[in-house]
């Protein structure tokens, strides 16, 4: 029987509440899975903050391991009436706790810790919520085994902090480790290297770990349960009524993770695009039937009446600019430029460019960085470097939009008719996304005119 992945995240391990719906859900599949879990709702952010104080302060050990050890017990003790079951699950959640105390301690003792001990200490939250779903689904009734990601061979290229899983290596070993008709409890947000070390996915990873394990399985679904109702037109808290879209390609929900859409990484659909496995989405307050997704996102391309399906934002990028009387018809300033910028391990995620101006667009937290390591090249066409964070991107993603005519005028009128200035503008660099720069002020204003032009007229 071809299995099924759930994916949980952090905001479905929140409170009581939203954990008996969970059991709900496993008891409602009613067959085998693998169930992928992030950390509890604001673990890993309060374990990055801890990794950082350790350094300075010896304290940190003890503090954090008592309250992450009060979370999880307050909410066994509040779902596990079961002295047994109960008893064991705190046991293997102190076991957990033990050893990150240790490396917490040796952080404080050296004052530093080294890329693969940060990923190893981060990945604690993620081992917690499988521990303890695995505690609290046996008191239901319902059996399961933990399967960590060391121990079932998923395997990735090493990168710390930001890997991608190696299929070549990890497919044989995982398939075979989750080959029984079970339920297995994995946690996601990290694979192992080949050395067996730690290596996280990057922040929001577990749905790429869900999705990496889909893959090695040859799941028949990979399914998202969310605390949202599935991918919208936009974002509801700027436009008053989102429509559902209830089918996504794989590109399109990619576009649309990569502009700004939190609810899902924008890796997650990179494994599955291949072997073809759908992605279902589904909100944890909903019905909790398992056969009814919000959204599916699969191969299948479908070019809605309106071409446009979701306007997106994101303000998390910014661009270096070098401006020159010539920069444009110089040969040979990009290729420097980019050579110091992947050395330093700088992303770039565009470069739009004229006769007297190269632009690039990065992610906003790597702006200074990049400032100061392209300050350092010898580049004598280039007159003056400057930074500009205060931007958005707002893009309307879609099949068809820069293959139908006049999308690109209403949005434009759109903006217009709305005094909003578009700084820059990209369409076709993918055949579904067109995108606008405009000033952060504008940024709301700016897709309350786009949606209202394709959605709300
Ligand atoms: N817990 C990790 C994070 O917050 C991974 C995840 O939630 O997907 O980044
Ligand atoms: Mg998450």
């Amino acid at each position: 029987m071809p299995k099924i992945v759930v994916k949980f995240g952090g905001s479905n391990l929140r409170s009581n509440e939203e954990i008996h719906r969970i059991v709900k859900v496993v008891s409602n599949y009613n067959q085998p899975l693998i169930i992928v879990v992030s950390a509890f709702y604001g673990v890993t952010n309060f374990l990055v903050d801890a990794l950082d104080k350790a350094r300075h302060d010896e304290e940190i050990a003890d503090k954090t391991v008592k309250y992450l050890f009060q979370l999880k017990n307050d909410s066994l003790v509040h779902h596990i009436t079961d002295e047994k079951i109960l008893k064991e699950t705190i046991r293997l959640i102190q076991d957990q706790l033990d050893e990150l105390k240790n490396f917490l301690h040796g952080i404080a003792l050296t004052g530093d810790a080294s890329s693969a001990l940060e990923d190893h200490v981060l990945a604690y939250g993620e081992r917690l919520s499988a521990i303890f779903l695995h505690g609290i689904l046996k008191f239901q009734g319902l059996e399961s085994v933990t399967a960590f990601p060391e121990n079932i061979g998923l395997i990735t290229d090493g990168e710390f902090g930001n890997a991608s899983a190696d299929f070549h290596l990890s497919t044989g070993r995982v398939r075979e480790a989750l080959s029984e008709d079970r339920i297995y409890v994995v946690p996601g947000f990290y694979g192992v290297s080949q050395e067996q070390k730690t290596t996280l996915f990057g922040r929001g990873g577990s749905d790429y770990a869900a999705a990496a394990l889909a893959r090695c399985v040859g799941a028949s679904s990979l399914d998202i349960w969310k605390d949202v109702n599935g991918f919208l037109s936009s974002d509801p808290k700027l436009v008053s009524n989102p429509v559902l879209i209830e089918k996504l390609s794989y590109n399109e929900a990619a576009e649309l993770a990569y502009f700004g859409a939190k609810i899902l990484h924008p890796r997650t659909v990179e494994p599955l695009t291949d072997p073809r496995i759908p992605v279902r989405i589904f909100n944890i307050y909903g019905t909790l039937e398992v056969n009814k997704p919000l959204t599916v996102i699969s191969r299948e391309k479908s070019v809605q009446s309106g071409v446009v399906k979701s306007v997106t934002y994101s303000d998390d990028f910014g661009l270096l600019k070098l401006k020159g009387p010539g920069v444009g018809l110089k040969p040979g300033i990009l290729a420097k430029v980019t050579t110091a910028l992947h050395l330093a391990g700088i992303n770039i995620s565009s470069v739009l460019t004229s006769q007297i101006s190269i632009n690039i667009l990065l992610a906003k937290k790597d702006l200074q960085n990049a400032f100061a390591v392209v300050s350092a090249i010898e580049l004598s066409a280039v007159g003056k470097l400057q930074i500009d964070d205060d931007i958005s991107i707002v893009a309307a993603v879609g099949h068809g939009i820069t293959d139908n005519y006049g999308i690109a005028a209403r949005i434009f009128t759109a903006l217009a008719s709305e005094s909003i200035n578009v700084l820059m503008s990209c369409s076709g660099a993918s055949p579904i996304v067109s995108y606008y720069l405009v000033q952060t002020n504008d940024r709301t204003p700016a897709v309350k005119a786009i949606h209202h032009e394709f959605f709300e007229k």
